[in-house]
């Protein structure tokens, strides 16, 4: 199915709909497609221990595809409309999620400039809308660390850009990244800030933590240029909780091979919606490339990654009320 929502100016979100998914009809002068005035998000929806169906943290999606909204000079979508049509997928789309504990149903909210016409201003028209999709586990037969290419051509967002935005510009400018990393034998390509080359800033589609000798975590700062992401937040949260330092500050790729030959970077992982938290067992780059540890997965990050999946699914308390039952 999709949940559908036109806004107009001067009137506001209006023909809020529920129907069978079928293809859009576009003008070929439809704003979005010349000049991709579109911002997205990216949650999952699963089957709780009783039996029950659960969203985690879909206010905080809300919260940002608010902030994407802002940026991309869009109109907001009432935090309330966007809850309860995520709610009105999983109920009419049900039967797709997959049993057990381990699939769920990705549910995608999205909007875009429907306006026709060619000129470049904001649309005065939009459409919203909610498509949903099962997912299998992401890992079958257990966490497999990635490999991740550091690009040297190319970077994801500049000072005052979109990089903080859930944009899908941002990920067309990532694709030959991508292709670049996976030319040179990686799972995921690995961006530097824009300014000096030499920080890092997250993965294609991940945020970034290292583990130091001390335990305590390190990930790079929300300046703008990365996105803000949920999970990078949970991680931040849960760990804080439990008595480990956390550092938000810049990292060098320098500092990351140096650490990591010393032993001062022990673990490093990414962490995102549709992973979770997944170990960076090796790096490549342009300066070569480096393994972290045996390159297998660290135990901080096998504890982490245990304590979110297990609050996720109803395991474990949720001390934070991050699980949102919706049915
Ligand atoms: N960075 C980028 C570029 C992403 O696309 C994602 C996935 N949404 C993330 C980070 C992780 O964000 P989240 O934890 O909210 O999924």
């Amino acid at each position: 199915h999709m949940v559908t929502i036109r806004y107009a100016d001067g009137k506001g979100w209006y023909e809020p709909r529920v129907e069978a998914r079928a293809p859009i009809p576009m003008d070929p002068a439809s704003a979005v497609l010349h000049y991709a005035q579109e911002i997205f998000e990216g949650l999952k929806a699963y089957t709780l221990p009783d039996g029950g169906v659960a969203m985690f943290r879909p206010d905080a999606n809300a919260a940002r595809f608010a902030q994407s909204a802002q940026r991309m000079a869009m109109p907001q979508l009432p935090v309330e409309t966007f809850l309860q049509s995520l709610r009105e997928i999983i109920s009419i789309d049900r039967a797709w999620l997959p049993p057990g504990d381990e699939g769920s149903l990705y549910l995608r909210p999205f909007a875009y400039a429907s306006e026709v016409f060619l000129g470049v201003r904001p649309s005065m028209e939009y459409l919203y809308l909610v498509i949903a999709s099962p997912v299998g586990p992401y890992f079958s037969g257990g966490v497999k660390p990635v490999s991740v290419w550091v690009t040297p051509d190319y970077t994801r967002a500049a000072p005052g850009g979109t990089g903080a935005a859930k944009c899908g510009g941002n990920y067309a400018a990532g694709l030959s990244a991508q292709a670049e990393a996976i030319e040179h034998g990686c799972d995921q390509v690995v961006y530097l800030d824009a300014v000096e080359r030499k920080y890092i800033d997250e993965l294609g589609g991940m945020n970034v933590f290292f583990v130091l000798d001390d335990g305590t975590l390190v990930t790079p700062p929300l300046t703008g240029t990365i996105l803000p992401g949920i999970t990078r937040d949970s991680v931040i949260k849960l760990a804080e909780r439990a008595g480990r330092r956390v550092e938000e500050r810049p990292v060098s790729l320098d500092e990351w091979r140096t650490g990591a030959a010393s032993g001062a970077i022990r673990e490093a992982f990414a962490c995102g919606t549709a992973a979770v938290i997944t170990p960076i067992g090796s790096v490549k780059s342009a300066g070569g490339g480096f393994t972290i540890a045996d390159g297998g997965t660290g135990e901080v990050t096998a504890d982490l990654r245990k304590q979110l999946v297990d609050i996720q699914r109803g395991r474990a308390e949720d001390p934070f009320g991050w699980v949102h039952r919706v049915l």
